[in-house]
Formats: C-alpha cells, sequence, structure tokens
C-alpha cells in the first residue's frame, strides 16, 4: 500500500478547491445526473475524503466509483458549503493514475481505452474523436449508415460545408503542425504526458496478469476493455 495518500491528494490544487467542508446535506447528490442513472452517489465520496482514513481512501481510489462522474459541474452549482465534488473526483482520479490502483476496477481500466482514443486523436488531429479513426468494427454503436458515411464523406462533408482535409476555418480543418506542437507543449507542461506513460505501463502489466495480447493501438487488451 502506498503511505500518504491523503498528503499525495493535498498536492492536487483541484483538492484543495474542491473541498472546503461538507455537512453531507446531499444536494451534489440530487442534481447529480450520473447519480440518477446509476447507483453513483457525490455525496458519499466527498465524505469518505474528508474522514481522512487511508484504507477507505485507497479502497475508493480502487473503485469503479470514481469513473462514474460526468464532469458536468452540476454539483458545483449547488452545494450550499462551496464545494466542487467534480474537482475533488478529478483529483481522485488522477491520484488513482499515478498510484497504478486504476486497473483494480473495471471503469478505472477503460482509462486505457480513453488514453488511446481521446488523447492520441488530441496529439495527432487536434480533436477529442476523428471520424477517419472511427469504423463500425470497433465502433458498432455508429450504425450501418456511418460505414456508407465513411466510404462517401469527401463528397458529403463538401456538401455539408465542411472544411474536412483543408487548410482554412471551419469545422475538421486541417490542424496545423504549429498548433499540434502547442497541444504537445500542453500535456508535456501539465503532466498529461507523463500520466499516458503511467496507463500504458500499469495496463500492461494487467494483460500479462490476463495472458491478454498487449501492444499499442486496437490491440487485444483494448479490445477486450472497449468490448467488456
Ligand atoms: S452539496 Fe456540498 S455540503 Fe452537501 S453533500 Fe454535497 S458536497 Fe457536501
Ligand atoms: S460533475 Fe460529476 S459529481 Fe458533479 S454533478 Fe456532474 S456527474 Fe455528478
Amino acid at each position: 500500500m502506498m503511505k500518504d495518500l491523503y498528503k499525495e491528494l493535498e498536492k492536487d490544487v483541484r483538492y484543495l478547491e474542491g473541498l472546503k467542508s461538507c455537512f453531507n446535506c446531499g444536494v451534489c447528490t440530487a442534481i447529480c445526473p450520473a447519480a440518477e442513472v446509476s447507483d453513483y452517489d457525490p455525496r458519499i465520496v466527498v465524505n469518505i475524503v474528508q474522514q481522512k482514513d487511508e484504507a477507505e481512501l485507497e479502497k475508493l481510489l480502487k473503485s469503479d466509483t470514481i469513473w462514474m462522474c460526468g464532469e458536468c459541474l452540476s454539483c458545483k452549482t449547488r452545494c450550499p458549503r462551496g464545494n466542487t465534488p467534480c474537482y475533488i473526483i478529478q483529483a481522485l482520479r488522477a491520484l488513482s493514475i499515478e498510484t497504478g490502483f486504476f486497473i483494480e476496477s473495471q471503469q478505472g481500466r477503460k482509462q486505457l481505452a480513453v488514453k488511446r482514443i481521446v488523447g492520441e486523436h488530441i496529439l495527432k488531429y487536434g480533436y477529442c474523436v476523428f471520424i477517419d479513426e472511427i469504423d463500425t468494427e470497433m465502433y458498432p454503436e455508429q450504425g450501418p449508415i456511418w460505414d456508407w458515411l465513411r466510404q462517401n464523406k469527401e463528397s458529403i462533408l463538401e456538401r455539408l460545408g465542411t472544411s474536412y482535409n483543408k487548410e482554412q476555418s471551419g469545422t475538421l480543418r486541417n490542424i496545423s503542425q504549429e498548433s499540434l506542437n502547442d497541444l504537445k507543449k500542453i500535456f508535456d507542461e501539465t503532466g498529461a504526458t507523463q500520466r499516458f506513460e503511467k496507463i500504458e505501463k500499469y495496463s500492461s502489466g494487467k494483460a500479462k496478469e490476463l495472458n491478454i495480447e498487449f501492444n499499442d493501438g486496437n490491440d487485444d487488451y483494448f479490445k477486450y476493455l472497449y468490448n467488456k
């Protein structure tokens, strides 16, 4: 067990900003859309964190719970004590990745999929999710029309007035190399690059434990995560 999880948590400005004092009123849970559709409960998360019990905190970092929040920030608008449960969750997520505890939960393990889709698309294209990489083999939820759209994307996106594949302003335009370099610098400076490396490293260990092939891109472990 990693020592002094609280000390680590308290280094995160989001935690310091997010938790003043909670009196357990439950207003955040009442407004929370994630709580509406699951048994996720931000009030309980805040309550666990402010108790400062290392064992309970470790349990939380290893749980599915911290990955259920949609980061909508509705909780920030209503808390009568000025807390922001969302910021606390963000700090907990960061610590779960730092410590490698994220691989202990099913939702936490999906961080690898988020990193390899959203994270890498941002660095490669400047968009969170880019049309060229989304096919129906991996993303069947796009529906059957998606295949047709991809096969005819140049003419369709032209007719829709987008700037796909063009060096001009507008939707889906090519992002300049200079801007992509800036994005990479932001990732480096904020610790995101290092966090990506940790996600890969700990996920590789988990794949080994499960005896599933692990390389990069859409390897078997990625497919296992994405499809389960
Ligand atoms: S609304 Fe604020 S005070 Fe009430 S339970 Fe949530 S965090 Fe605590
Ligand atoms: S930010 Fe997270 S915890 Fe807050 S209301 Fe939205 S889903 Fe719920």
